[in-house]
């Protein structure tokens, strides 16, 4: 059975100006190798009764879905790349590929990336690295069970080509990844329509996306207004969910920040050993302009560039007021996400937020790990006795320690069952830190063993599975 009742096909894409995208050829490749399927969330979308050699034809050959797409198509869009305006970006190496609905009725896409080339390559090969694959596929597992919103690795082919890259060594393996998101429409997108003048699409793109995404705003009657104050509010927590993450995307471009709120496109990422606020993921990123502590500014200034877009439509549009709330938001997400993470009940959220700033700034001067603490924690006071029989004994029983400890005591854990799930158990937390994700790569490129890739994907669940989400 190729798709069952749970899939619906719903091309909403297309109903934008035509300017907005163009219909693209997939590359064809020599070889078709699975390396990942998430069948979580192919069941999800109704596509989990797939037999091996359709996935194979829809997500490495990508002959079309039923009613969908009948040909990719690579979007066109603009972006800040480290402060500076490129007006030449767009899909240069993935598209559009089928857009569905999930069993909670979101509007989903299925997206790529590797797929060949376009008119927006810019000389590039339009492929991407196996190895940069195989780190996406471990963010997005990572983030999802940290309970970021993310982009989710939908599928993951290698392809049998040998790529030549500066930033690993050569020639190295190549494959094509799908990706499955909430929308592909990106800040960047906005800012094109409003650098071309194109006063009619942005009109027609505010309405889409509010249509779409944010459909309670569709009452309103300033609508580029609400738009933008809603998006403000969804990016300050996927700020706070990244600083609670210990995540540092690395290039937190316009053009990588997606209207929806969802984190995508992990190309140089790092989680944090430690919580470090100059921690830069990108090796060229020399300033530091997106370090683990500058994040949250990166991603308003984005919000602020996307503001300035709207008011191509709505020139009285007051940018500041409409994401002023950004900072308190932030705030009070960064307290919701820290408990969430530490799977205590919430003490009320200005306790919460104080817990959570507090407890950062005593790691950002401690060698204990981001990972261990959540770990060692878990559950609040109820995990004392764990927390001091661990390695980092001696770290939470000096002085500087006792205001988190006491704040620890006003939290108990959000269910009773989470220290009991297989993920407790373990002596020590999963991580996807740097040298984890060079020792699961180094098997793949030595020996091609893939069992620590998939051991791996299977520890991250979980951890997912260990979350108690109230
Ligand atoms: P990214 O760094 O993946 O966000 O990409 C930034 C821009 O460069 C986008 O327009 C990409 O499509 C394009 N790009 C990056 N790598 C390649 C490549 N190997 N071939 C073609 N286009 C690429
Ligand atoms: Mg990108």
């Amino acid at each position: 059975m190729p798709v069952d009742l749970h899939y619906r096909g719903r091309t909403i894409h297309r109903a934008l100006d035509e300017d907005l995208y163009e219909a693209v050829e997939p590359a064809k490749f020599p070889r078709h190798i699975l390396r990942f399927r998430n069948q979580r969330w192919a069941e999800r979308v109704g596509l989990g009764g797939l037999t091996e050699l359709e996935w194979e034809g829809h997500f490495a050959r990508f002959s079309p879905l039923p009613d969908n797409l009948e040909r990719p198509l690579a979007l066109a869009y603009h972006g800040h790349q480290f402060d500076v305006y490129n007006p030449h970006l767009g899909d240069g190496r993935g598209f559009l590929f089928a857009q569905l609905e999930d069993d909670a009725g979101r509007i989903l896409d299925l997206g790529t990336k590797g797929s060949g080339q376009t008119r927006w390559s810019r000389g590039g090969d339009g492929r991407l690295t196996l190895k940069g694959g195989v780190r996406e596929v471990l963010a997005t597992e990572m983030l999802e069970a940290l309970g970021v919103s993310t982009s989710k690795s939908f599928s993951l082919f290698e392809t049998g080509e040998a790529l030549f890259r500066g930033d690993e060594p050569s020639p190295t393996r190549s494959s094509v990844l799908v990706r499955l998101s909430h929308s592909h429409i990106r800040f960047g997108t906005f800012q094109r329509l409003f650098h071309l003048e194109h006063a009619d699409a942005m009109r027609k793109l505010v309405e889409h996306v509010v249509e779409h995404y944010f459909p309670d705003l569709q009452d309103r009657s300033d609508l580029p207004s609400a738009l933008l104050a809603r998006v403000a509010n969804v990016m300050a927590n996927l700020a706070a969910s990244y600083t609670i993450a210990g995540f540092v995307h690395g290039v937190l471009n316009s053009d990588n920040m997606n209207v929806t709120g969802e984190s995508f496109d992990y190309g140089p990422y790092r989680f944090l050993p430690k919580v470090d606020p100059s921690f830069t993921a990108a090796y060229f990123d020399h300033g530091g302009l997106y370090a683990f502590g500058r994040q949250p500014t990166a991603i308003l200034r984005n919000v602020r560039r996307l503001g300035d877009s709207l008011r191509l439509t709505s020139p009285s549009l007051a940018v500041g007021d409409a994401i002023a709330s950004f900072e308190s938001e932030y705030a009070r997400r960064l307290g919701e996400r820290f408990v969430a993470r530490l799977g205590v009940a919430s003490a009320g959220p200005e306790t919460d937020t104080h817990f959570a700033k507090t407890a950062l700034a005593f790691l950002a001067d401690s060698p204990v790990g981001y990972d261990n603490f959540y770990f060692d924690w878990a559950g609040g006071a109820a995990s004392t006795q764990r927390a001091l029989e661990g390695g980092a004994r001696a770290v939470y029983e000096v002085a500087g320690f006792s205001p988190v400890r006491d704040l620890m005591e006003l939290y108990v854990p959000r269910c009773t069952a989470m220290l009991a799930t297989p993920y407790f158990q373990r002596s020590e937390p999963v991580t996807v830190l740097y040298d984890v994700i060079e020792k699961i790569w180094s098997r793949i490129d030595r020996a091609d063993d893939w069992d620590d890739f998939d051991r791996h994907i299977a520890a991250i669940r979980s951890l997912g599975a260990a979350r108690c989400v109230v």
